[in-house]
């Protein structure tokens, strides 16, 4: 199970709207809860038709991420094989939101891929 605060979860499906039909990407940062709190955006990150990518020099700054979020730009929010290799790498807790990037175009998934559920809290 994956908590995560309401207005963590609107403020990266906003982003994920602004960017379409490119693709949003930040990584996860969560409280002494377990409950995700804030959504870092990763300056000099890219975003792309297909692919995202986070420079993993600025990861220094971001060491209390659990994990990440990004968004596809198809109604699809399965992981590709390429997100599955980034999930190991980063964390625990991994989102991603399929178009149109309402709270129910929404999934979760530990580092290895498999879908967990996930609590949005108020
Ligand atoms: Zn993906």
């Amino acid at each position: 199970m994956v908590k995560i605060k309401r207005e963590a979860l609107e403020l990266a499906l906003g982003a994920s709207k602004n960017t379409y039909p490119d693709e949003f990407i930040a990584l996860l940062r969560d409280n002494d809860e377990k409950t995700i709190t804030h959504i870092l955006v990763l300056p000099r990150s890219t975003y792309g038709k297909g692919f995202s990518s986070v420079d993993f020099n600025m990861l220094p700054m971001f060491s209390h991420s659990c994990g990440s979020f990004h968004s596809h730009p198809v109604p699809n929010p399965r992981p590709s094989r390429g997100d599955r290799l980034f999930f190991a790498k980063l964390g625990d807790v991994h989102l991603i939101a399929g178009y149109p990037y309402g709270e129910r175009d929404v999934r979760a998934y530990d580092r290895e891929g498999k879908e967990i559920p996930l609590e949005i809290l108020d």
